[in-house]
Order: C-alpha cells, then sequence, then structure tokens
C-alpha cells in the first residue's frame, strides 16, 4: 500500500484577507448592536436566518471563490476563510447559508447542467437560495455506500423513494444534494451504482419532519420522497458517479474553522470573565485552551491554502475534524471547571445561553460529517497501519 504524507503548509493571510477582516468586523458589531443578531453557540449548525443571510450574500461573502463567469467573487480562499472564522467567532446566524456556500454550491458549478448551475447559483451568491446534505439514512451513516433510497429512471426524468435522514436545515432549504440507488447495490462494487441529484424541496411528493433535539430544538430532519418526481437535468454529473462526488465534498465539508470554533463564542465570554481570576488553575486552563486552539488555526488553514492550489485534503480534513471535534468537546468542560457557581447556575445572560446551548449541542460535533472512529479508521488507513 502507498502511504500519502499529510501536508500543512504554512499559510500568510494575503493583505487582502487582513483588510477584510476588518470590514466583516465592523459589520458585525453593527450588526449586534442594531438587534440584527444575539450570538449563539453552534451558529452554523442552529442559528438560522434568511435576512441574515441575504445581508452577507449583498455584503458579497457567499460564494467568495466561486469564478465570476458563473456569478461568484473571484477571490481567494483564504479571504473566505477569513469571512467565516469571524462569524463564527461572533456567534452570528450563519446556518441558513453555510452548507450551501461550503459545499453544495462548488458541487453544482463543477457538476450540474449549465442552464441548472445558472439558475441556482446566483440565487446562492444573492443569499436568497439554500441548500441541505441528502446522504444519511436511517440504515446508512457511517456506512454510506449502503444508501438505499431509489432513484428509477422514468420518461424525462427519475421517480425518487425512500427517507433521508439528519438533514441539517432541509426545514428551510430550498434543494438537498441528494446521494441515491440508481442501480442495485453490487457486493463486489460498492461504491458503484450511486448519483447525486439535485433535488427541489418544494417537490410533490417530498415531506421533512423537524427532528427536536435534547434541547428541544428544530435544526435537523427526516426527509420523505414519495414517488418524487425529478427532471433528467438535475442529475449531477454523470449517473453512477455518486460516489466520487461525495468523497470530493469532504474536504470542503471536514476542514473548515467551525469544526472547532463551534463554541468559541463560550470561550469569548469566559474570558471576559475570567480575566479578572488570576488563579494558576485557570491560566493553565486558557493557557491550554488557547494553544490547542492556534494550532488547530494553524492547521485548518494549511488546507485553505491547499484548496487555494486545486488540491483535495480529504484527509488532511479528517484529521483536522477528528482533532478539532475532540477539542471541542474538551474546551466546554474545562470551562465548566473554572467558572464560578453563579454563572452555571443562572439562567439569564449571554455566558449562561451560550454556556448550556453549547454543552447541548457539543455531543454532536463528533458524529456530524463523519464520526471520529471512522475518521481514525480512514487516517490509519492512509498511515498505512490498518
Ligand atoms: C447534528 C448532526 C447533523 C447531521 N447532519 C447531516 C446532514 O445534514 N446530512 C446528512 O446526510 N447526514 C447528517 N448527519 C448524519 C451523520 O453524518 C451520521 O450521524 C454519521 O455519519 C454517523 O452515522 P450513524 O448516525 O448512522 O451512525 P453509525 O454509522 O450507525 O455508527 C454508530 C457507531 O458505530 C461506529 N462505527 C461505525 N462504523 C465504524 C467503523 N467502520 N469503524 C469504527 N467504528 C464505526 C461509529 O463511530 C458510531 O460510534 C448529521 C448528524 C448529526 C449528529
Amino acid at each position: 500500500m502507498s502511504v500519502t504524507r499529510f501536508r500543512f503548509p504554512f499559510v500568510e493571510m494575503p493583505e487582502a484577507a487582513i483588510a477584510l477582516r476588518e470590514e466583516v468586523r465592523q459589520f458585525l458589531a453593527e450588526e449586534r448592536e442594531n438587534g440584527g443578531f444575539v450570538p449563539m453557540a453552534d451558529c452554523w449548525a442552529s442559528a438560522m436566518s434568511p435576512e441574515y443571510s441575504r445581508k452577507v450574500g449583498q455584503r458579497g461573502w457567499l460564494g467568495m471563490t466561486w469564478d465570476k463567469k458563473y456569478g461568484g467573487h473571484g477571490r481567494t480562499f483564504l479571504e473566505r476563510y477569513v469571512v467565516t472564522e469571524e462569524m463564527l467567532v461572533a456567534g452570528a446566524p450563519v446556518m441558513a447559508h453555510w452548507i450551501a456556500d461550503r459545499q453544495s454550491g462548488p458541487q453544482i458549478i463543477k457538476h450540474a447542467q449549465p442552464h441548472v448551475r445558472d439558475k441556482v447559483i446566483p440565487r446562492i451568491v444573492a443569499g436568497e437560495c439554500f441548500c441541505a446534505i441528502g446522504m444519511s439514512e436511517p440504515n446508512s451513516g457511517s456506512d454510506l455506500a449502503s444508501v438505499a433510497t431509489k432513484a428509477e429512471k422514468v420518461d424525462g426524468g427519475w421517480r425518487v423513494n425512500g427517507t433521508k435522514l439528519w438533514s441539517t436545515g432541509a426545514h428551510g432549504c430550498d434543494y438537498m444534494i441528494t446521494l441515491l440507488r440508481t442501480s442495485p447495490p453490487d457486493e463486489k462494487a460498492r461504491h458503484e451504482g450511486l448519483s447525486q441529484f439535485i433535488i427541489d424541496l418544494k417537490s410533490p411528493g417530498v415531506s421533512i419532519r423537524g427532528i427536536a433535539d435534547i434541547g428541544g430544538q428544530v435544526h435537523f430532519n427526516e426527509t420523505q420522497f414519495e414517488d418524487v418526481f425529478v427532471p433528467d437535468d438535475y442529475v449531477l454529473g454523470e449517473v453512477g458517479g455518486g460516489w466520487k462526488m461525495v468523497v470530493g465534498e469532504l474536504a470542503l465539508e471536514r476542514s473548515g474553522p467551525e469544526r472547532f470554533l463551534s463554541s468559541f463564542i463560550v470561550l469569548q465570554e469566559a474570558m471576559r470573565l475570567l480575566v479578572n481570576d488570576p488563579s494558576e488553575k485557570t491560566r493553565q486552563v486558557l493557557g491550554e485552551i488557547v494553544a490547542k486552539i492556534k494550532t488547530l488555526r494553524r492547521m485548518s488553514l494549511g488546507i485553505a491554502g491547499l484548496l487555494e492550489e486545486g488540491a483535495s485534503p480529504e484527509m488532511e480534513a479528517a484529521l483536522v475534524k477528528d482533532g478539532a471535534t475532540l477539542f471541542e468537546r474538551e474546551l466546554l468542560e474545562k470551562l465548566r471547571a473554572i467558572l464560578p457557581q453563579h454563572v452555571l447556575a443562572s439562567s439569564s445572560g449571554l455566558l449562561p445561553a451560550v454556556l448550556r446551548d453549547g454543552i447541548l449541542r457539543v455531543p454532536s460535533s463528533t458524529l456530524r460529517g463523519g464520526t471520529n472512529e471512522v475518521l481514525k479508521g480512514m487516517i490509519a488507513r492512509q498511515l498505512g497501519m490498518r
């Protein structure tokens, strides 16, 4: 077996990205001051505001890296990194556009029919069109090749039947990029017979049922397809080529700053309070946390650099996601241990609110986007250990 080395190149922020950071910070400060949003933990996966997303689109901060000829802004991955990083740090309500901007848009640009691309992409860039990911099913999660939701060929298109599960944000989305079985499973070629489709979630036969999480919030769904008709031109890429596409999406899905900044708002608020507490334990805990964030950020930025080169760093992304999501759990546990009792027991104020939401949401961090056990298996194989 050939062993590929992991690459995390050192990346220097270009001047344009440094200037942009100030612009984004100013926008966020104004929005917050004007009541445009209240900061939330895990904002990219639980704070949905189409109105806010439209404002982000108007600023030119969606589809930033996409080619201008398709309606994008032709900017660098590092500039996009700065925007996403600042939005996460502020706990802004970015959920509506997050998936479309991160991974569905690039897939549509690369694989959709030109007229479908031209219809959808400018709307994503404007913050007026949102997408969900339809990979997992009731009996298919880690073993994604076993998906059973079927698309059967009919006149002029495909008839879809089955159920997708945990579809984040589908209740507020226009389209789902959906992995479907287009020919029967073959145990000898498990990754074949799968295709990706762009499904309009307003189509007859689609029903979306919200699933409440442990805190009672609905942010993911069960999406059912009953004889849903999808026109031929809404197949993404080649029929049967779905697996390769899904794998290509994972570097975008797993490497970004959302994997270690979901609870940053909790840290920020805790720091405001703890800065006056000079105890040795507090200093030690905060020092460890900051050192880990810096390391993870350096690795995640390295991946943004690789994306800028045109690479598809799935393995590096798996390594970052594994380390980053474990860190997110550790961060909240450590903060709980040093925060004063009156904060832990309080039901009012920003810090108690983001801490509570962070604690309720963080167990999902090591599951969504691929579990850590599965990521470790991939990494071990890459290192030639399995
Ligand atoms: C908050 C949240 C949001 C999500 N959003 C989406 C979404 O938008 N779209 C979407 O398609 N999916 C989404 N998912 C689904 C997510 O991708 C799956 O939950 C995940 O891939 C695991 O699949 P599973 O839940 O079926 O668990 P299983 O695959 O059944 O795994 C159960 C356990 O077995 C372990 N395991 C399984 N296989 C192996 C193996 N080979 N080696 C070692 N251990 C293994 C796993 O690590 C896990 O601990 C979301 C999940 C969550 C929690």
